[in-house]
């Protein structure tokens, strides 16, 4: 079996590169909720996400967000999050 010594290595670079690749083209975050992976971007298209405390956490289905916000804390304390963006200034001072 020293083939295996060869090919183990070679593994494991390979998923090495495709998570880097993964993980520049699309970031992955939890749902607060229920735990699936789920992407940030397409989460936050589709307002998937509520704010708690000036961080964001994200979910995975509609349920989710009600069963969040009726019991917040519970769930901030174990829920992987992102500080909350400050997107919304329309105008920069000039
Ligand atoms: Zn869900």
């Amino acid at each position: 079996m020293v083939a295996m010594r060869y090919i183990l290595p070679i593994l494991a670079a390979l998923s090495m590169s495709v998570a880097s690749f993964a993980d520049n083209k699309d970031k992955q975050i939890k749902c607060a909720v229920q735990g699936f992976a789920i992407s940030i971007a397409q989460a936050t298209k589709d307002h998937m996400f509520a704010d708690y405390k000036g961080r964001r956490y994200f979910f995975c289905c509609n349920g989710c967000p009600q069963e969040f916000k009726s019991n917040p804390a519970k769930y901030a304390k174990t829920a992987p999050s992102i500080p909350t963006p400050k997107s919304t200034k329309k105008k920069s001072t000039k």
